[in-house]
């Protein structure tokens, strides 16, 4: 077979502060550094056109404290317990304070908040959360926010955007970020692009596992691009798995249905979730009770009712009913449209007649990139925000709509962060950039554009992987099932070396070194250490779902 021909690096583009992602975070920090000041320049690179970003397919809703009934305390303590401890508490505080500030600019920016009556913003439960301070725009909230902030960003013309053009690597030069080469998808040129400071906002990873509520372009780049260049990744143990996936294809069906009053029934009819201590069983829905408990909760509990045999099987394994019969056609096509369009068209079931076939399924990662509290990483220049980071405000599970409030008030913190920073900096210098560049073009033709020879194709691999963590780390990790290589990472690491990595392997950060500290609820369990004495019975829960403890 001919050899293709190889990619070619194009002269340096620059700019002050350059994102990778388009995604909620992405373009939330874009604007948040726009206002920084008018002379900085912003470029954003994305894979896929931003408004394709997977913030688009949130569907249930967005945090924040906005009702008398309501409290900061509240909602810290909320995301405290539902994190079964392991938040930092100092992250949790300013994610509460500033959230509500974030929802209300978003409100400024167009975005169309489903409303009550009397004109204020509806809020709706959802688990984990002890009042309703689940703000919405019908099911498709992720969508509604995410145009808000794309076509806020269209109106700052430092904003340059390079859609589809997919990053490779980050550009480190004398110990600090100062770019990144990306491949334009279209033209097939490598680009190199240089800046004073870098923010990571490229999402989650959920599709390193089989079945996954996340898209095909979920694939944990930014931790890679991270990783690779020596940056610490925090928490990747804690993988979350959300109760109510579509069997096959994973497809979520969002946590709303269950905040607006639907039940989760064995193969007998029965709401089995009070046999796990979340009864009683009572018609209307109870905050942080039954189906409305936290979702680490519930898919663990899941995995018992099939080991009882009291799940239905089926041609995608095993399954238990979201009953939304009972809520009635008005309340459906009203508040939750996209449950019944899905459930239509990818399990051909209406919810208005019948009740919907569930599983739990790979949802989002709590882990990733280890920054501080304004999005700064260990590499200087380096920034991270959204799913992609790990400032910890999730601990061990993160509560269902804190994620999109979290891309908003992290996003702000690191543009904000970046722009301060690059206003201090000088231009890079491009020589030893475009040195840094050329390797990366080496790379990108050795090991894939022109490759010849070897036996593998990067398709067996990904599923291979994907079917390892499904197995050891999955819904029953160590029960029964073949977890070979997860069990040696090292096994990874070699089949992956060739392909990703440059360097030697820098550290996966563990969080066992903090001890209470001087956060919102000082002393009251932060940190592994304390966590038995401050929430008895909590820490059962943290590792149900995620890797094999070392
Ligand atoms: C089905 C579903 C429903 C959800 N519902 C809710 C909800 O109701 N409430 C809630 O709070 N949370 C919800 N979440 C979680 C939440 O939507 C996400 O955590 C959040 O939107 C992530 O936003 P982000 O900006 O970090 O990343 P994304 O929106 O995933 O954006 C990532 C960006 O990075 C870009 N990118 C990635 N890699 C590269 C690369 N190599 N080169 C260039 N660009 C790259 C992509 O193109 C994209 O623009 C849901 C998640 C899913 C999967």
């Amino acid at each position: 077979m001919p050899a293709r021909a190889g990619v070619q690096i194009m002269p340096m583009l620059t700019h002050d502060i350059l994102l990778v992602g388009g995604g909620g975070a992405g373009l939330r920090a874009a604007i948040a550094a726009a206002e920084v000041s008018a002379h900085l320049s912003i470029g954003v690179v994305s894979k896929v056109y931003p408004m394709r970003s997977h913030t688009v397919s949130a569907e249930g809703g967005t945090a924040a404290v906005m009702r008398d009934n309501d409290s900061l305390d509240l909602h810290a303590r909320d995301t405290i317990f539902g994190a079964d401890f392991l938040a930092d508490q100092d992250a949790v505080e300013a994610f509460v304070q500033e959230a509500p500030r974030e929802v209300i600019q978003l409100e400024h920016w167009g975005c169309p908040w489903s409303r009550d009556p009397d004109g204020r913003v509806s809020v709706r439960s959802f688990g984990g959360m002890s009042v309703n301070r689940t703000l919405y725009a019908a099911d498709k909230t992720g969508f509604h926010m995410l145009h808000a902030l794309f076509q806020t960003s269209l109106k700052y013309d430092a904003i340059v955007r390079y859609d589809e053009w997919y990053v490779s690597q980050l550009l480190v030069e004398d110990g600090k970020a100062r770019g990144v080469v990306a491949l334009n998808i279209y033209t097939g040129e490598v680009q190199a692009i240089a800046a004073k400071a870098v923010i990571l906002c490229t999402g989650g990873a959920g599709r390193i596992f089989p079945f996954t509520t996340n898209a095909a372009i979920k694939t944990g780049d930014g931790m890679t691009l991270a990783y690779r260049a020596g940056v610490a990744l925090k928490d990747m143990e804690f993988v979350q798995y959300h109760p109510t996936g579509l069997p096959g294809t994973g497809i979520l069906i969002t946590e709303a249905s269950r905040g607006e009053g639907g039940h989760l029934k064995n193969k007998d009819g029965y709401r089995y979730l009070q046999d796990y201590g979340l009864g009683p069983a009572t018609d209307q829905p109870v905050l942080r009770k039954m189906e409305l408990g936290p979702r680490d909760i519930l898919s663990r509990v899941h995995m018992q009712e099939y080991q009882k045999g009291r799940t239905f099987e089926g041609p995608y394994g095993h399954y238990v009913h979201l009953d939304l019969r009972h809520l009635g056609e008005e309340l459906i096509d009203k508040r939750l449209p996209f449950v019944r369009e899905l459930a239509r068209n990818y399990v051909g079931i209406d919810p208005v007649y019948e009740p919907i076939p569930v599983r739990p399924v790979v949802h989002y990662m709590m882990g990733g990139v280890d920054t501080d509290m304004t999005g700064k990483t260990a590499l200087e220049g380096l920034y991270a925000a959204g799913e992609v980071a790990c400032v910890s405000l999730n601990g061990a599970n993160r509560l269902g709509s804190n994620s999109l409030t979290e891309c908003l008030v992290f996003g702000a913190r690191a543009g904000r962060a970046a722009a301060e920073y690059a206003l201090e900096q000088a231009a890079p210098s491009l020589n030893p950039l475009t040195l840094l560049a050329s390797d990366e073009e080496r790379r990108l033709n050795e090991h894939f554009l022109n490759k010849d020879g070897g036996q593998e194709r990067i398709a067996t691999i990904r599923t291979e992987m994907q079917k390892n963590h499904g197995a050891g780390c999955g819904d029953l990790p160590g029960r029964g099932r073949a977890a070979p290589d997860l069990q040696h990472p090292a096994a990874i690491a070699r089949a992956f070396y060739p392909y990703c990595h440059r360097g030697p392997w820098p550290r996966l950060q563990h969080r066992a070194h903090r001890g209470p500290g001087a956060g919102f609820y000082a002393g009251r369990g932060r940190g592994r250490g304390a966590l038995g004495a401050a929430a008895p019975g909590v820490a059962r829960f943290t590792h149900a779902y995620g890797f094999p403890r070392p």
